[in-house]
């Protein structure tokens, strides 16, 4: 009867949610020691510009292999590592390990710029300012070539105090993206007095670019609004030559995606780039490039 059948669907419903505080329990627990176990490492994903066709830069992104679990993509683990705060710790690895291979890049005569993700957690602790200046003077990486991402959604709660934030990371010559760019709802007016150079559009504006003209007219008018408030574009998730064209036509920067090429571990990084981008200027080779 139907007293039965409610109870049965309660059994589920709190078995799933067993279940599911069971693996969170599991993952934080792991991931308390993926940091100690050497189980975490960056992939770094190359960004184009639409104008030459060259990899001018690339972004950082984590990878966490666990002993325990197996490969553990960023969708899972990121918002427990939030929740947890244990993406304090997490965050300044790899912000200090992605700029030290930048600069390790350098050294090899490979000119690139590096993006970095910040999670709402990092951009809301007081030591993020005093955090990032150490590990730019430790590391000597150029600041004008760090870029730090931060989702939309990140911004849209105190954007008074975001944006006094973002004027002092600023302050520190590094850049600052807005990632996900459309989907977190933040307002005009703030974008206007958010000292922001990049706007990333987001994957589901440029999924279905190439039959839907909704997205197309949406990917237009982010790039307008950003040449607009003298900012960059670049597109993430291009998968397809449908939509790298489009892109190219609506006058987007810069584009991201498996079409140009997925993450990759940094060691492959310098073979990629010189692929693409041509040998590296003579000055450079006689610095030491292993060709
Ligand atoms: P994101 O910063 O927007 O990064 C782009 C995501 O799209 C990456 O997923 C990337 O691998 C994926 N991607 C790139 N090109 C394509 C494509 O052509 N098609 C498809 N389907 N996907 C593509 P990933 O590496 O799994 O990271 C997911 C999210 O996790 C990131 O989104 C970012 O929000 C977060 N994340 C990753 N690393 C870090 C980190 O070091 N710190 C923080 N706070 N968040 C991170
Ligand atoms: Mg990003
Ligand atoms: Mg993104
Ligand atoms: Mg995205």
């Amino acid at each position: 009867n139907a007293k039965d059948e409610g109870k049965n669907t309660f059994r589920m419903f709190s078995e799933e949610l067993n279940r599911s505080s069971h693996e969170r329990i599991q993952l934080v627990h792991a991931l308390q020691h993926a940091m100690e176990k050497n189980e975490l490492s960056l992939h770094y994903q190359p960004k184009i510009s639409n104008g030459d066709g060259r990899i001018i830069g690339v972004e950082a992104l984590l990878r966490w292999n666990s002993e325990e679990l197996g490969a553990v993509t960023p969708d899972r683990f990121i918002p427990l590592a939030e929740e947890s705060r244990l993406i304090m710790p997490i965050g300044e690895w790899v912000l200090r390990t992605a700029c030290r291979q930048q600069v390790a890049w350098r050294e090899q005569g490979l000119d690139l710029c590096l993006a970095v993700n910040i999670s709402a957690v990092q951009l809301k602790s007081p030591h993020l300012i005093e955090t990032v200046q150490a590990i730019i003077e430790e590391t000597g990486i150029v600041p004008e070539q760090l870029e730090l991402e931060l989702t939309e959604s990140s911004l849209v709660d105190k954007p008074e105090e975001v944006t006094r934030i973002l004027e002092r990371l600023r302050g520190l010559k590094c850049n600052i993206a807005i990632d996900d760019f459309g989907v977190g709802y933040s307002s005009l007016s703030y974008l206007k007095n958010f000292p922001v150079t990049v706007l990333k559009i987001d994957r589901s504006f440029v999924k279905d670019l190439s039959h839907n003209s909704s997205d197309r007219a949406i990917a237009q008018s982010v790039v307008d609004l950003a040449n607009n408030l003298n900012m960059v574009t670049v597109a993430e998730g291009v998968e397809h030559p449908d939509q790298q064209r489009i892109l190219e036509e609506i006058g987007c920067s810069y584009v991201q995606g498996y079409l140009h090429c997925r993450p990759v571990p940094p060691e492959q990084i310098p073979g990629i780039v010189r692929e693409r981008n041509g040998a590296a200027p003579a000055a450079h080779a006689a610095g030491g490039l292993e060709v």
